[in-house]
């Protein structure tokens, strides 16, 4: 049986129709870029996430880039992140001349540890602590960083929070006794519609949202090369614009969503039921407990187990035509380009151990039993 780790042609095949009706829509309006099709998509974003403002971007890189532009990080100021993410969320650090900071992630959580981040803020220097700019939480694979504990951290320290819910477009968490969902907790969210996140257009695209004024403001102007009005330019932006055909596809397909985050907590679900009694195997962490958590508050964009011999094991559900994936094989602080922050094995022993043990199962919406059945099965086969 051939399994793969993502079907779109199968969600597509659901939605042809009114996709294609949508992109019609477009076509004949030839209006491509913003326009009243991103507007009524950043509406929808912003009231689907809980946000006052919903800025609707080229990508989830571009909405965290624009976001520390917002937050005007530049040469030498500091922000602080996990080394267990997509390469974006350090990157656009980097590519402003700052300098990213790394804290390791809670085993448990796959996400950055708060208490390892009090240690880190409390250890700034004067002149460092003037130069940290912002922290930018990870929510990785779909369940949101521990929030109640960070945000208070943060605030102690008066650093803005960067959300990257990349992965994580409605996930909720609890603070302070109230359901609160990605994005919504940070002076900025950033989300993206990479085909293959829960939310995914039919090309790049991204959000920021906020419930900050101002913010809000001066993002609008810098997705559109900071000018304002047209040709008077107040900030140095970007071309950050969303296609309308982008925003056209994903309204159509934010309709689904909740329907398709039910199924793939439906799949977790079983997973952990089939995968209980296996000793080689380590379920994904979830750091609420189920009975009292928010409906959302894991959104599975990956079911992600560790095991010991994962390369092995991959191979092996890969000879049984299962695919699978590493999220991620080398942790931040250890890629080429970071050379110049001196990092070596060992610095965040978490993160490494995350990224030689995981591995991502399918886990998409329109998954069957049968192949979930079949890949726990080939699991079963190799571990014992
Ligand atoms: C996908 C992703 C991004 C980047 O989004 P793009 O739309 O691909 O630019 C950033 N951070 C995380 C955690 C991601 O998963």
């Amino acid at each position: 049986m051939n399994i793969p780790l993502l079907d779109l042609k199968a969600q597509y095949s659901q939605i042809r129709e009114e996709v294609q009706a949508a992109i019609n829509e477009v076509m004949e309006s030839q209006h491509f870029i913003l326009g009243p099709k991103v507007q009524e998509l950043e509406e929808a974003i912003a009231s689907y996430s809980q946000t006052k403002y919903a800025l609707g971007v080229s990508s989830g890189t571009d909405a965290l880039l624009l976001a520390l532009m917002a937050l005007e990080v530049g040469k030498d100021d500091i922000v602080i992140t996990t080394p267990y993410s997509f390469f974006a969320t350090a990157g656009c650090v980097a590519r402003l001349g700052a300098i990213p900071k790394f804290v390791d992630i809670d085993e448990k959580t796959f996400n950055i540890d708060p208490e390892q981040l009090k240690t880190m803020l409390n250890s700034l220097t004067p002149d460092e602590h003037k130069r940290l700019k912002a922290v930018i939480p990870v929510h990785l694979f779909g369940q949101m960083a521990d929030m109640e504990k960070i945000l208070p951290i943060c605030q102690e320290h008066n650093v803005p929070i960067i959300e990257d819910a990349a992965q994580a477009i409605g996930s909720e968490c609890l603070l302070n006794g109230q359901v609160k969902r990605a994005g919504s907790i940070g002076a900025i969210g950033c989300f993206s519609f990479f085909p293959s996140k829960n939310l995914g257009g039919i090309g790049d695209g991204g959000m920021v949202v906020t419930n900050d004024p101002v913010l809000y403001e001066k993002m609008k102007i810098m997705r559109v090369h900071g000018s304002s009005p047209k040709y008077y330019h107040k900030f140095i932006g970007g071309n950050f614009r969303l296609d309308a055909i982008q925003a056209a596809v994903l309204l159509v397909k934010l309709q689904y969503l909740d329907t398709w985050t039910a199924q793939r907590q439906q799949h977790a679900k079983a997973y952990r039921t089939l995968l209980e009694n296996n000793a080689s195997v380590q379920l994904p962490p979830c750091i609420h407990d189920e009975t009292n958590a928010p409906k959302h508050h894991h959104i599975y964009n990956q079911f992600c187990i560790r095991t010991e011999k994962r390369d092995e094991l991959k191979n092996h559900l890969q000879e049984n035509g299962i695919a699978t994936e590493i999220y991620y094989p080398l942790p931040l602080h250890m890629q080429e380009c970071f050379r110049y922050l001196g990092h070596r094995k060992g610095d965040f022993p978490k993160t490494e151990k995350a990224a030689a043990t995981s591995l991502a199962l399918p886990v998409f919406p329109e998954l069957t039993k049968a192949q979930m059945e079949e890949t726990v099965k080939v699991i079963h086969q190799f571990t014992s």
